[in-house]
């Protein structure tokens, strides 16, 4: 700990002054299918630079047999959601904690998500603004973590996946949900709804579409929103320049936010071929958190759920290889997103190993959690690729990932906006 609030201080101090020269044998910049050998990026003033520009008085950062890589992208996290294997604790951990405490919590788990090599994310239904505090201070410097995109509350149906997770465990018994905790029905309130989640932070709007596995009271793939109470929330966020994700596991419910122009489909475990052409045609990403499913059959494998959450929780992670399968075959628009905190924090880059398990390449793997996330996240213009004028948003993984994709799990080397958090080289 103290070596590393070292490096961070000092690395932060070159970051400000000097140029570093980060090298290693190899480097793909997130964009093309080069292999660039041997690897060289400069980083000064928090930004990107030409080779060209090296200066002979750079920092040079040696990492060896290793590959420079864009800082990873999560498209789907919740910071600020601790992990919790029984479900018992889960849905405790929601009220045992006051705001301040469960805030702290949330900077420690972006201090572990931007060390596991992720650098941005979009963070999608959170409580009481955590999410968009941490944000603030994040950007401000106060607390090391990724770039957070933020939706506070997700917005979803009364008795809804979304009311569920908030509704039971958040008001208890006897005050009803409402717009302030996202909860909103017919097309009025889903626009008063968006327009509330932006008054207080949101940089993305979130919606269940279907139910979920982790709520109570919810079939897993049952539409939970009408076409015209998806039509109104994707219309209104999209006035207000904000993008739209809908949580769908069903394949009603998720054609239903396809058809209304939501930008991302997020799970969509029973996604059917009419869902997946409508999503090609329409350019709608495909965001498959299988890392979720991975969470799910580790809590199954030690009976963590109760009957019924097991039961959904089964027959989602059975149905999601097979159409995440699908999808590649037809070229949906696949991007990395985790759903982490129903896994533990830190192990996102095993989406990266997920995706390549169900037969994606290694290099569009890699495009899916850099360049493919920056455009679903509309931050294309500041990072996902290693081109000059991007932020300095850089990882180096140990090995060759286009050999074997698990060395995105073993990162040595993590820089933000030119500022050092991890350098496995200094050892
Ligand atoms: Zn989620």
């Amino acid at each position: 700990m103290r070596i590393l609030l070292a490096a961070f201080l000092a690395c932060s101090a070159y970051a400000q002054t000097r140029p570093v020269v980060i090298t290693a044998a190899r480097m793909i910049d997130g964009i093309s299918d080069r292999v660039i050998t041997p690897g060289l990026v400069v980083a000064f003033g928090g930004k990107i630079r030409p080779a060209s520009e090296a200066p002979r008085d750079a920092e040079t950062i040696d990492l060896g047999d290793a590959t420079i890589l864009p800082g990873f992208i999560d498209a789907h996290t919740h910071l600020t959601l601790p992990y919790e294997a029984d479900y018992r604790n889960f849905q405790l951990s929601t009220i045992e904690k006051n705001v301040a405490e469960r805030a702290l919590d949330a900077a420690a788990i972006a201090r572990i998500t931007l060390l596991a090599g992720f650098t941005s994310v979009r963070d999608v239904g959170a409580h009481d603004f955590v999410d968009a505090g941490l944000r603030n201070a994040i950007r401000n410097g106060k607390v090391p973590g990724p770039r957070m995109l933020v939706s506070t509350s997700a917005i979803g149906a009364t008795g809804g996946h979304c009311d569920d997770l908030s509704g039971y465990a958040y008001n208890t018994f006897g005050r009803e949900s409402g717009i302030a905790d996202g909860v909103a029905n017919g097309p009025d309130q889903m626009r008063a709804a968006v327009r509330f989640a932006i008054k207080y932070g949101a940089d993305v709007i979130k919606t269940c579409a279907t139910g979920g596995v982790l709520s109570l009271t919810d079939d897993v793939d049952t539409p939970q929103l009408t076409q015209a109470e998806l039509d109104a929330l994707v219309d209104e966020a999209h006035s207000l320049r904000r993008k739209t994700a809908a949580h769908a596991h069903g394949a009603e419910g998720a054609k239903r936010a396809i058809r209304a122009g939501i930008d991302s489909i997020e799970h969509g475990s029973f996604l059917d071929d009419e869902a997946l052409e409508l999503m090609k045609t329409k350019g709608t990403y495909y965001v498959p958190t299988l890392m979720a499913a991975v969470g799910l059959r580790e809590a199954l494998e030690k009976g963590y759920f109760p009957p019924a959450v097991a039961a959904k929780a089964r027959s989602a992670a059975a149905s999601l290889d097979n159409t995440v399968r699908k999808a590649i075959a037809k070229q949906v628009k696949i991007a990395v997103g985790t759903d982490a905190g129903v896994y533990p924090h830190g192990r996102n880059a095993g989406e990266f190993v997920e995706l390549v398990r169900l037969g994606m390449k290694p290099m569009d793997a890699i495009k899916a959690g850099t360049s493919i996330d920056a455009q679903l996240l509309g931050i294309s213009q500041i990072t996902g690729s290693l081109e000059p004028n991007k932020s300095a948003d850089i990882v180096v993984v140990s090995g060759n990932p286009l050999d074997d994709i698990k060395s995105v799990q073993n990162v040595i080397f993590v820089m933000k906006e030119g500022i050092v958090y991890k350098n496995d080289s200094r050892r």
